[in-house]
């Protein structure tokens, strides 16, 4: 049986010892997890937490993340997380369209909760992380020490977590995953990257968001293996936990990559213990990809996901053929597809929409009939992304659907435009939209932050020229400090629309 329920209980039996995660310096073993998430699952049962529920978390990255995840899980309830960083309104939205029974809470979001909570008829408890004027404490609840907790008999389709995906148009929906989804999942990138009880995993992306919770968090779990939890990026932070923590693994998105690279004193020296990087959640550029792994001596595995899958489906393996610009192949156990808008599949090299089939496949969104049926027609979960698959099964994310920029009838898709910028030696980071045109119907426009080094925008369109047909050439380029980001790191284009 697949169940993330199994896999502490599992590791905490085999290596009591061994440290599941450090924060901060502070060490804290298997045993001590176990422990606490039992004292935790044991409070939260007795108040009436269980199967059929749902606790929401608002928390970041810290050891409350750990032991509140897994102590809702272990009392049959399932997990909504969120970002600390949603507004009240956003807040107010999940916890409401969720029905969660509880939440668990930075402290500092006591003032956001208090008056929402009328307005929450399903909502019976807040628990603090941290002293609260007014409610529970992650601590109380651990302190009462309550024993003899018999967790619910469970299945591994039941529930296990509400993942609130940011929807283009509308509310967020909750893509529901049960017990199998996630666990097959982390099983599957454990596989593929020979993760062991040796292994020291640095966790810096959100672990609110589903490709932390997978590979940095229910991967080294289920293999008895080291999280290093990082609260925020800061890239010098981050290199200074790897070098002190020996880490051996790093899991980031492209621009956490990108703000690493520019460091002017980190060296190679501090990567040495480095086994394998991954990448996801946004498309790694080809040049970034390789001033990376030159300058600090490891190689990036670049995958692809979805909160819809787990996330992974498909991943650059580490033994056999890497390729560059390339998600990799399918998954262990997953496979997907690249077809017609009438969902024939198409041959090998033409661009249509990735769909994929699996263990790790949502069960649907909470109360969304018709999207469900949408998202999953004929058995096959449709991710709304272009790509093509080579004659070797090797996946190529060209874009996503709606960002495609239609020019005179020719279709433009902006990672394209963008691997071209980030060819150039003064822009660090790039990013590409299409705004109305009244001749052409769109146009390429481009969103460049520089290096300290004066550049104009004939001298970028003149270099894309070079390269690129003319209609992909941005016929208007926007200089910005920085590009806007989600708190996953991922580029916002849809920011830089509005
Ligand atoms: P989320 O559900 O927040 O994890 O976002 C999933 C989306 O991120 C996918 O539908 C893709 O559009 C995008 N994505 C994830 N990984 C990659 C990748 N390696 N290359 C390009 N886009 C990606």
């Amino acid at each position: 049986m697949a169940h993330l329920n199994e896999n502490l209980k599992h590791s905490a039996h085999l290596f009591p010892d061994r440290a599941a995660f450090v924060f901060q310096g502070e060490t804290t073993t298997y045993a001590e997890l176990d422990q606490q998430v039992e004292y935790l699952a044991a409070a939260l049962a007795q108040r009436g937490i269980g199967k059929g529920d749902a606790v929401a978390l608002l928390l970041d990255n810290r050891p409350e993340f750990v032991s509140a995840y897994y102590a809702v899980l272990r009392t049959g309830a399932a997990v909504v997380p969120m970002n600390p960083i949603y507004t009240p309104r956003e807040i107010g939205f999940i916890l409401s369209n969720s029905k969660a029974k509880a939440v668990v809470a930075l402290a500092a979001l006591e003032p956001v909760l208090t008056p929402l909570r009328d307005q929450l008829p399903d909502l019976q408890m807040v628990i603090y992380a941290g002293p609260a004027v007014n409610g529970l404490t992650i601590d109380q609840l651990i302190s009462e020490k309550q024993t003899g907790f018999e967790p619910p008999q469970q299945d591994e389709n039941d529930l296990a977590v509400i993942l609130y995906t940011s929807g283009t148009t509308g509310q967020p929906k909750g893509a529901m995953l049960s017990h199998l989804n996630m666990d097959s999942n982390a099983e599957a990138m454990g596989v593929l990257f020979e993760l062991e009880p040796d292994d020291r995993v640095v966790a810096v992306l959100p672990m609110f968001h589903v490709f932390c919770m997978t590979v940095c968090l229910n991967g080294p779990i289920r293999s008895g293996a080291t999280m290093l939890i990082v609260q925020k990026f800061h890239p010098a932070e981050v290199v200074n936990v790897i070098r002190e923590q020996k880490a051996s693994c790093f899991a980031g998105v492209p621009t956490m990559y990108n703000y690493m690279l520019q460091l002017p004193d980190a060296t190679r020296a501090d990567f040495a213990t480095i086994r394998v990087c991954c990448s996801g959640g946004a498309s790694m550029p080809v040049e970034l990809l390789h001033k990376f792994e030159e300058k600090y001596g490891v190689k990036i595995m670049e995958g692809y996901g979805l909160s819809e899958a787990a996330p992974a489906t498909a991943f650059n393996p580490i033994r056999g053929t890497r390729k560059p610009g390339s998600v990799g192949i399918d998954l262990p156990g997953v496979v997907n597809k690249v077809v017609d808008p009438e969902g024939n599949e198409l041959p090998r090299g033409e661009v249509g929409e990735l769909v994929v089939q699996g263990p790790n496949v949502m069960l649907g969104y909470l109360g969304l009939p018709d999207e469900t049926a949408a998202a999953l027609k004929n058995g096959w979960l449709h991710t709304g992304d272009l790509a093509r698959m080579d004659e070797e099964g090797y996946i190529y994310i060209v874009d996503r659907k709606k960002d495609m920029i239609l020019v005179d009838g020719y279709n433009v898709y902006p990672r394209e435009v963008e691997e071209v910028l980030y060819q150039h030696p003064a822009i660090i980071e790039a990013a590409v939209i299409g705004v109305p045109d009244e001749v052409h119907g769109e146009a390429v426009k481009a969103f460049v932050a520089l290096k300290e080094v004066a550049v104009s925008q004939e001298e970028i369109v003149a270099f894309c020229s070079d390269k690129l047909a003319k209609y992909k050439v941005p016929c208007q380029v926007e200089f910005v400090p920085e590009l806007p980001k989600n708190s996953t790191g991922k580029i916002l284009r849809r920011s830089l629309r509005k």
